[in-house]
């Protein structure tokens, strides 16, 4: 099943079962217990983000030619960094590029976003895949200046600015994807291609990143956690490729869908 989360004209906020046809079924029910599809259309009015996360655990590096690009060696054990809350933005809806702080240098990445639907702690890869709900697209947005050289030696304050997280356009449930390392994913700003690889290239796959994230440590239902992006990031061009202000932005993997988001600049 291919989940959207959507506000009607009346400002009501559902979730609804996305059809072959583009319109939805209204859902009943919680999406981490049983939910059920009724045959009551969704009038969507605005999309949003798939779902509101409770914790937002990203990795760096894991794609082996990201990290060649990088210019490092890949890692013995997966890179855990976060991004906050502030950080999620809906479908269609604009990557702020930050002025009062400012960043000169916002770069985009695509990534896989796994939805643990049922909380975990101590997983084995054998079960890891048991406690994910689906999939779907993230943008990774991240300030290279703020991340790299004016951060402390920390990731986490280049990746926490509003809107660097744009999450969507459906969450896709597991049974449709069976196996989420190897799915073709990719960037295309303006209509040209940026990125253009697949998940069979991550370092720790999908079990393994659970395995290791739930190690002494609870995933609650609603975790999301992104997988990293693979190679042509803005920051490896030459000259880099820094998002401009009427940019547009998106991020498509194969079996999920597209996400778009227009480049904005922040109003101080
Ligand atoms: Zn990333």
């Amino acid at each position: 099943m291919k989940i959207i989360r959507y506000q009607d004209t009346s400002g009501n906020i559902g979730h609804a079962a996305l059809q072959a046809d583009g319109t939805g079924l209204k859902l009943t029910g919680d999406i981490y217990g049983s939910p059920h599809v009724t045959q009551e259309k969704a009038e969507v009015a605005r999309l949003l983000a798939p779902v509101v996360p409770t914790n937002i655990l990203c990795i760096g590096l894991n794609y082996r030619r990201h990290a060649q690009e990088s210019g490092v060696a890949a890692p013995e054990r997966p890179v855990l960094f976060v991004k906050g809350n502030n950080t999620l933005q809906h479908p269609g809806a604009p990557i702020l590029l930050p002025r009062h702080m400012r960043s000169d240098e916002v770069d985009y990445e695509c990534e896989l976003a796994v939805v643990i639907g049922r909380a975990c702690k101590n997983v084995s890869r054998e079960r890891a895949l048991d406690y994910v709900l689906g999939y779907t697209c993230c943008n990774d947005v991240s300030a290279r200046d703020w991340q790299i050289r004016l951060g402390g030696g920390q990731w986490c304050r280049g990746k926490f600015f509003d809107t660097f997280a744009p999450l969507g356009p459906c969450l896709v449930t597991t049974d449709e994807i069976p196996n989420p390392n190897a799915l073709r994913i990719s960037t295309v700003l303006n209509g040209e291609i940026m990125q253009d690889w697949n998940t069979n290239d991550m370092i720790f796959d999908v079990p393994a990143l659970i395995e290791f994230l739930s190690g002494s440590t609870t995933l609650l239902p609603g975790t999301v956690i992104l997988t990293g992006t693979p190679h042509g990031v803005g920051m490896a061009r030459k000259p880099p490729r820094w998002l401009r202000p009427g940019d547009v932005v998106t991020i498509e993997i194969g079996g999920i869908g597209a996400l778009t988001n227009p480049v904005h600049e922040e109003t101080p």
